[in-house]
């Protein structure tokens, strides 16, 4: 048995009741295989591999609040810090009702290797809460984030592990997180990032990882002899991610058609009317089927996924696994030949082999949509020197990064022997950096 399938084995015997999180460190692991036979003496001699793939720690703790009715709920809140070889953890804060610890365990062992990609100090760490924010009042929103963070504060801070927002965790959630960090310990420190930019936020952090994945996606364009210019794309989501990626592919002169959310997609063929989409999500919080009421000529799709819509290019940007082996074969039975993911792990298992088989390019979420988390440590360092950048200064720093990491997983898959296979370029190139500090730092 290989090495790296000895870990597998061992790691499915100690966690049979985590699928996420060991599907995910299984496809990671297979595609370390180049990079861990080359090594495989000195990582099984300081069991490297199993450490990779054990959280440093995990912290869980229940999270008491009161609703408006006066009604006590308990939700479980959750921290994985899983590897802090490279800087501090960082990762974002995920409130969705289907927060568990093998989902967040999948998203961490992501983290570290998005994190790496980014050449920037931090390390992997994520977490979150099944706590669903949706449908619940400003007053029910504070007080659950209060009380989660009344817990999380004992385990953080600006030099040891710093929080974000992911799914269900925005600019209100971090602001309320902050407050009560402050409040708590007294300290004004960068130990949130995605703040407002009245109290510590980096500018062009909100717009980071849509506009961070456009700018990947240029460069696998450019990188296959083709410009973005005049291509339709389909995006999925309409969150911050989807909006950003729309605006800013749109003003490098392609044509976004779609967008969605877990109701249904729109299809707009002139192109997403940009404003009227932020209008709808960061002003009214409404549902997306309210752009066709308000945009003539497009159409709302009631339950369906935008993916059998054609395009040359797919930006999926809603959650993970929204896209299915037939779903991926639809796109390119439509015309699709890039796929680039801002969400995080969207494509499944077989889509991701779909793609692979058919050699369209494919840029993994963790190289993709790492311009986010580039930002947020670009926040930390403005933080730490209690200077603010301007935005053109932190979004041409973004442009450099993401220009990076497609130079980067590229060049690495090449020299693997895996030339455009950006699944095994991204993670050997993540693994590579984090790797070489775990093993100058000895046993821990
Ligand atoms: N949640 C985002 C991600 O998945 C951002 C994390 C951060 O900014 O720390 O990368």
């Amino acid at each position: 048995m290989s090495y790296v399938d000895e870990v597998y084995e061992g790691l499915k015997a100690k966690h049979p009741h985590e699928p996420e999180f060991l599907e995910a460190a299984k496809r990671i692991l297979e595609s370390l295989d180049p990079i861990v036979s080359k090594n495989e003496d000195v990582y099984r001699k300081n069991a490297l591999l199993e450490r990779f793939v054990e959280p440093e720690r995990i912290i869980t703790f229940r999270v008491p609040w009161t609703d408006d009715k006066g009604v006590n709920h308990i939700n479980l809140g959750y921290r994985v810090q899983f590897n802090s070889a490279i800087g501090p953890y960082k990762g974002g804060l995920r409130f969705h009702p289907s927060v568990n610890q093998s989902i967040l365990k999948f998203l961490g062992m992501e983290q570290i290797l998005k994190n790496s990609l980014t050449s920037l100090p931090i390390g992997g760490g994520k977490g979150g809460a099944d706590f669903d924010p949706h449908g619940k009042s400003d007053a029910e929103v504070m007080r659950f984030c209060q009380s989660f963070m009344t817990e999380l504060y004992k385990y953080i801070g600006k030099d040891t592990d710093v929080p974000a927002g992911d799914i269900g965790v925005g600019g209100r959630e971090v602001g309320y997180l902050y407050g009560q960090y402050k409040r708590l310990t007294g300290l004004y420190e960068g130990v949130l990032t995605g703040k407002g930019l009245t109290f510590g936020g980096s500018l062009a952090r909100p717009e980071a990882t849509g506009y961070g994945l456009v700018y990947i996606t240029d460069e696998v364009v450019k990188g296959a002899g083709k410009e973005l210019k005049g291509k339709t794309i389909v995006v999925s989501g309409s969150g911050n991610v989807a909006q950003y990626a729309i605006q800013k592919a749109e003003e490098l002169g392609a044509k976004v058609v779609t967008c969605s959310d877990s109701n249904g997609y729109i299809y707009d063929p002139n192109g997403i009317n940009f404003e009227v989409l932020c209008q709808i999500k960061q002003v009214e919080r409404a549902r997306i089927k309210e752009y066709a009421k308000r945009v003539p000529g497009s159409e709302y799709h009631e339950g369906e996924r935008p993916w059998g819509v054609k395009c040359d290019i797919a930006l999926p940007c809603a959650t993970q696994n929204e896209v299915n082996g037939e779903d991926a074969k639809k796109l390119i039975d439509n015309g699709c030949w890039c796929v680039c993911e801002g969400a995080n792990m969207p494509s499944d298992e077989a889509a991701i082999d779909t793609y692979l088989a058919a050699k369209i390019l494919y840029m993994p979420a963790k190289a993709a949509n790492a311009g986010g988390v580039a930002v947020s440590a670009l926040e930390m360092s403005q933080n730490s020197e209690r200077l603010s950048w301007s935005f053109e200064e932190v979004d041409s720093k973004l442009h450099d990064i993401m220009v990076n990491i497609y130079k980067s997983v590229s060049e690495t898959a090449k020299k693997y022997g895996y030339e455009n296979n950006f699944v095994v370029g991204a993670n050997i190139a993540g693994f590579e950096k984090v790797a070489t500090a775990m093993l100058a730092q000895g046993l821990v």
